[in-house]
């Protein structure tokens, strides 16, 4: 039998152990942990809409139109007019002609990727892609290739050589790292192979283009260059779930063959509710991603004049790169004890040596709080025994 406090020791040895925080506040910058108040920096809610006073209403109005329950997967009884009318919705904001709701991000990648290819087909990664791309290609049984990040000319070549169905899967923007996938350039390979490009999206939606509809919108891509496009809904707008849009034949196709969209439960429509308020803010409401820009304009120029490494990035997502698992961990607890909650992303999530500090700014942020980061950034550079 496997020694579990064995391999637990091993990883504590390691700088690897992960634990939990309790947090007994909303979502926002100001979390309560562990019973302190801290300023935070490493939530996903870009908008600042997980606590949005308009979109938990709209939750609380549909728990009492709907009740608490799913009830049911969608293809048994659980589809409910809500799910169906944020279809609808997500259809017309992505300019895709249908969406597909799934229960989370994870579900919906294993679900396409395992529908789209299987024995004898070949699934092309970049090699940051999300773990659960990654588990999707190793679900689907097909051949699994990683070409190296970002690099379009790799996935072209290996595009050509491929055997059976391809299909190409890439983050539309990078989780650990913050930039974009060159979507033009690997659009333009896919059609000139015959290949579905699938884009995961989690972090452009809501965030990139004029009215938040992501990276497709951002370098102007349609569903003839981007046919599958996947979106979470857990991230800037703020409440759970994730949705597929893409052609008519595409999402009938995934209903039949999906797995992870037949045999789970259908989200509480409540929660579908409040994703409709979500999205009807986040189109509206510009000035949100004016702010955001304006937080990481702040941040990266601060950044640049303490000297520390920062990724090319032009996202809420700005890592900042320090080497080893230990230094991460380091600077995130000396950030805790000035009151600032940074996320520490070591191996394996990144690879070894580029352990780093997952900044993440929202809209909720203000200047001043920016301006606090950065000085605690510059105090604890400055305390650092040079190695
Ligand atoms: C968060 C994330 C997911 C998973 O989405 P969930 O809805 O949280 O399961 C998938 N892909 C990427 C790139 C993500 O960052």
């Amino acid at each position: 039998m496997r020694d579990l406090a064995a391999e637990l020791a091993a990883l504590r040895a390691q700088h690897l152990y992960r634990a939990r925080r309790v947090v007994s506040s909303p979502q926002g910058p100001r979390l309560r942990v562990d019973g302190r108040e801290l300023l935070a920096f490493c939530s996903n809610d870009y908008l600042g809409l997980a606590a949005d006073p308009r979109v938990q209403a709209a939750l609380v109005a549909g728990a009492a139109r709907w009740g608490s329950g799913g009830g049911a997967a969608h293809l048994v009884c659980g589809h409910s007019a809500e799910h169906h009318a944020l279809e609808e919705e997500l259809a017309e904001f992505t300019g895709r002609p249908r969406a597909l709701l799934f229960s989370t991000g994870y579900m919906a990648n294993l679900g396409v990727i395992t529908a789209l290819a299987g024995r004898g087909d070949t699934v092309l990664q970049d090699r940051l892609n999300h773990a659960s791309l990654l588990d999707g290609g190793l679900l689907s049984g097909a051949r699994f290739a990683r070409y190296a990040h970002a690099d379009a000319g790799a996935a072209a070549a290996r595009l050509a050589t491929a055997g059976g169905e391809r299909v190409l899967v890439t983050d539309g923007v990078f989780s650990m790292d913050g930039d974009l996938a060159p979507l033009p350039a690997l659009a333009a390979a896919c059609r000139a192979h015959g290949a579905w490009l699938v884009v995961d999206d989690a972090h452009g939606f809501g965030v990139l283009g004029r009215e938040g509809r992501g990276s497709a919108e951002h370098f102007g891509l349609g569903v003839a260059d981007v046919p599958v496009l996947i979106g979470t809904l857990g991230k800037a707008f703020g409440t759970s779930g994730a949705f597929v849009a893409g052609s008519e034949d595409l999402i009938e196709y995934l209903i039949q063959k999906a797995r992870t969209y037949i045999f789970t439960t259908a989200t509480p429509p409540a929660v579908a509710a409040a994703t409709r308020a979500a999205l009807a803010i986040l189109r509206r409401e510009d000035e949100r991603r004016a702010r955001l820009g304006a937080l990481i304009a702040q941040f990266r120029a601060g950044c640049g004049q303490l000297g520390l490494t920062l990724m090319p990035s032009a996202t809420p997502i700005q890592p900042v790169v320090v080497g080893s698992a230990e230094r991460a961990l380091a600077w995130s607890a000396a950030l805790r004890e000035r009151g600032l909650l940074v996320a520490a992303i070591r191996p394996p999530t990144v690879p070894a040596g580029s352990a780093r500090l997952r900044v993440t700014l929202s809209a909720a942020h203000t200047e001043a709080e920016v301006a606090r980061l950065l000085d605690a950034l510059a105090a604890i550079a400055a305390a650092e025994v040079p190695a």
